[in-house]
């Protein structure tokens, strides 16, 4: 296949056909480059040369009633991780100020459980005033499941970005999760877009999908049209029902950044969680098709220092983009940067 004049039909609007979407998935080791390279077209066209710093902070661990099986932090998990309620304003602020000092663009505020409660709203409202007041970064929650109400309180409190990954295909999602659905995850992101927050949402591949739920969870995003992306990598924790599943390794990591890429063109694109142990030494090549990374850490285990990923950014050429200007634009994603 010609994936520099798929790259282009990318660019003009098209979607990838499903045999070409398979064949992306399917590609011998040596035409990755080939893949690569036409991904890397439409990521340059929309985004250049830059790539997004994000940090996250874990402002509540553990302590969640839900089942999902690729989390450390779920009731059914027995990995060794810290666990506490929702931390005070101080630590949220700390969190802000490292942020804002390894250049992130953005800070996303996690928390665990099903959903949070009305107190829970309040505090990290007011939490995010007073991070806009002092840092005017970008903030994003993750924050389990919303309705409209709560969604509508966060974006008045200066939310600007709501995540919510789909995880995998609806066909898929009763194996990793029994607590809640597929839809119920649909719907919180409805809540979040009709309160005019931005949306991101992605997926965690390796959790033992097949081609089909790949296929359809990507389509899946395409609809949603979320401004950001985060492809995230199973990263088996020792404890957790998917302990011990085989990786999906370096070269099918990157096919899969691909493939996100040619049916998300405007998307911001984050190689997620896994990064580190599943692209291992690979993980530059990921910059090619995608166009933001999370630093120092994830929420339950640890990653690339922000030092690291700025030399690593550096050293491909490519450029940390720390105030981007699309952050106010709510349902409007990249235009492209490249005429
Ligand atoms: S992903 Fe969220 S809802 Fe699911 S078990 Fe982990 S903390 Fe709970």
């Amino acid at each position: 296949m010609d994936y520099q004049e798929l790259a282009k039909r990318v660019i003009a609007g098209e979607k990838p056909s499903r045999r070409e979407a398979v064949e992306i998935l399917d590609s011998p080791a040596e035409y990755l480059l080939e893949v690569m390279g036409g991904a890397f077209r439409v990521r340059y066209h929309y985004f250049g040369r830059s790539v997004q710093i994000h940090q996250l902070i874990n402002a509540k661990s553990g302590l969640c009633p839900e089942d999902c099986s690729y989390c450390s932090q779920s009731a059914v998990s027995e990995a060794e991780i810290e666990k506490y309620s929702l931390i005070d304003h101080d630590r949220l602020l700390e969190g802000a100020k490292r942020a804002a000092e390894a250049g992130s663009r953005r800070y996303c505020i996690v928390i665990s459980g099903r959903g949070p409660t009305d107190m829970e709203i309040e505090h990290l409202g007011s939490a995010v005033r007073k991070i806009k007041a002092d840092y005017g970064m970008s903030i994003c929650v993750s924050l389990g499941l919303l309705n409209g109400e709560k969604a509508g309180q966060l974006k008045e409190a200066g939310v600007n970005r709501l995540n919510h990954n789909l995880n995998t295909s609806e066909r898929f999602y009763p194996e990793i999760c029994s607590t809640h659905t597929y839809q119920d995850r649909v719907d919180t992101l409805a809540a979040g877009r009709g309160a005019g927050l931005e949306l991101c949402s992605g997926v965690i591949f390796g959790q033992g999908e097949n081609r089909e739920d790949v296929l359809s969870v990507c389509e899946a995003l395409r609809e949603l049209e979320p401004e950001s992306i985060p492809v995230n990598f199973l990263h088996p924790v020792p404890g957790t029902p998917l302990e011990g599943i085989p990786e999906l390794g370096p070269a099918q990591c990157l096919r899969l950044l691909c493939l996100m890429r040619y049916f998300n063109p405007r998307s911001e694109i984050r190689v997620g969680g896994g990064r580190e142990v599943q692209l291992r030494e690979h993980q530059a090549l990921a910059l090619y098709p995608a166009n933001s990374i999370f630093v120092s850490g994830y929420l339950t285990t640890p990653g690339q220092a922000a030092d690291e990923a700025h030399r690593m950014i550096q050293d491909l050429g490519f450029e940390v983009d720390v105030a981007g200007e699309s952050d106010a634009r709510v349902g409007s994603r990249a235009e492209p940067r490249i005429a």
